[in-house]
């Protein structure tokens, strides 16, 4: 089943619990706009290449579509579809005014230079920019898309549009309009959601163990908080392996093990695991934070944690999800769980907007307020109707996106 097939299914199981919202789910099944392009970009040799890119608008009800750029060479039109309905549920879970869009670009930039990956970030600007806006459509960073790739994006958007509008794109470098507490904000929006879920371990914080899998920009977010707040973390992994300590690991130190090593395999005090068995660690908190569909049926029956907490996207399959619950471990979807980002992306688009820049402790206030607003009501429509979370997120973004289309 491919990514676009599963976001439809994930949308079918509603369908049962709110069939009064039917309209709503058929818009969704429908995106607004597809832009399919391909644009040539100069490269150092002084030859010409061409390349293809993707920009999905799947819903604009609730406001300006919004999603980040991907370049990998596996980009399609089915997972840039995929990634947009995910947006527009995201958006709608955390209750920022945004419809959801996603694009990408079909290239492996570790082979080409940084000027050539820039060209081509510019390239792709200049053929969707009578499509994006920050009224519009407005785009954001995604899998090897960083910071000075959106200032290039907002830079091309004013030389060919002729204005200067910062609010188009967001993942700005601070220098260029971007936000304090970007970088962090996926992990710190986890760590507040969380905390709307902690009391269901009814366990004392210090002897609550924690497993991390994947220690990238969102996994060493997360574990340095749960680290800070007093948990145990006893598992980490990367795609070279992963590490295990009953006493508890310093995040600190694997940093710096990493740095010196390029893995976190090897710490010192650490036992090495499989990427199996790190999932399958004793734990209360999983939280897988690396990639896609590691959670599946095979692997469920023995994942030993009472919460998933899924900084990735789409960790879990709908069968190892289906387990789960019915093994009574809450799982905290993606959809809310990672929404940290997004909306610090919304505070950036404001900042941008109003003219402002906001301290690093006004945006986590903030943030702390959005993600446990959004995290009750996810509870209480989950107790509502007897769902897991995950059916609750999209039932109540379903709810929120029908209101919004309304006579429109
Ligand atoms: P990243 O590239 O910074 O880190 C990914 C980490 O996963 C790396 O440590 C890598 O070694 C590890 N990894 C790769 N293969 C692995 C494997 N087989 N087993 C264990 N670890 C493996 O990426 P990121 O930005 O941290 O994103 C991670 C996930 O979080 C993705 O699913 C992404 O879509 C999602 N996410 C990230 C953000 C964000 O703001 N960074 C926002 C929303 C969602």
């Amino acid at each position: 089943m491919n990514a676009f097939e599963n976001a439809m299914r994930q949308l079918d199981l509603v369908t049962q619990i709110i069939p009064e919202q039917a309209i709503a789910i058929e818009m969704l099944r429908h995106p607004e706009r597809i832009v399919d392009v391909e644009f040539p970009v100069a490269m150092d040799d002084g030859s010409t290449r061409y390349f293809h890119g993707y920009r999905v608008q799947w819903n604009s009800s609730r406001g300006p579509c919004k999603g980040g750029i991907r370049f990998h060479e596996q980009v399609e039109m089915d997972e840039v579809k995929a990634l947009s309905f995910w947006m527009t549920i995201k958006c709608a879970v955390a209750g920022i005014p945004y419809g959801g869009g996603k694009g990408g670009v079909t290239i492996d930039p570790k082979k080409f230079s940084k000027a050539e990956v820039e060209r081509v970030m510019r390239g792709f600007t200049r053929r969707i920019a009578d499509v994006i806006g920050s009224d519009k459509d407005i785009p954001a960073p995604d899998v090897n898309t960083t910071s000075p790739l959106m200032d290039a994006l907002a830079d091309e958007y004013a030389k060919v549009t002729g204005k200067q509008d910062l609010a188009v794109v967001t993942g700005k470098s601070l220098t260029n309009g971007g936000s304090e507490g970007r970088a962090t904000a996926t992990g710190q929006g986890a760590f507040y959601v969380f905390q709307a879920y902690a009391a269901r371990l009814e366990k004392p914080v210090e002897e609550t163990e924690v497993v991390v899998q994947g220690f990238g920009n969102a996994g060493q977010a997360i574990a340095m908080l749960f680290e800070q707040a007093g948990y145990k973390v006893v598992g980490l992994s990367d795609s070279q392996g992963g590490i295990f300590a009953e006493a508890g690991l310093s995040i600190a130190e694997v940093l710096k093990h990493k740095g010196a090593t390029g893995s976190v395999v090897g710490f010192a005090g650490s036992k090495t695991v499989t990427q199996e068995e790190l999932l399958t660690l004793p734990c209360d908190v999983l939280c897988p934070s690396a990639l896609e569909n590691q959670l599946t049926k095979d692997v469920v029956p023995r994942v030993q944690a009472k919460i998933v907490l899924e900084l990735a996207n789409g960790p879990t399959t709908p069968e190892g999800d289906q387990v789960l619950f019915e093994r009574g471990i809450t799982v905290i979807p993606d959809v809310l769980a990672n929404s940290g980002g997004v909306t610090v992306s919304y505070y950036e688009w404001y900042q941008n907007k109003h003219n402002e820049h906001w301290v690093e402790a006004d945006v986590f206030t903030r943030l702390a307020k959005d993600m446990k607003d959004a995290a009750d009501a996810i509870q209480a429509t989950a107790s509502k109707y007897n769902i897991t979370q995950r059916q609750a997120a999209f039932v109540l973004a379903v709810e929120r996106i029908g209101e919004a289309s309304k006579g429109k």
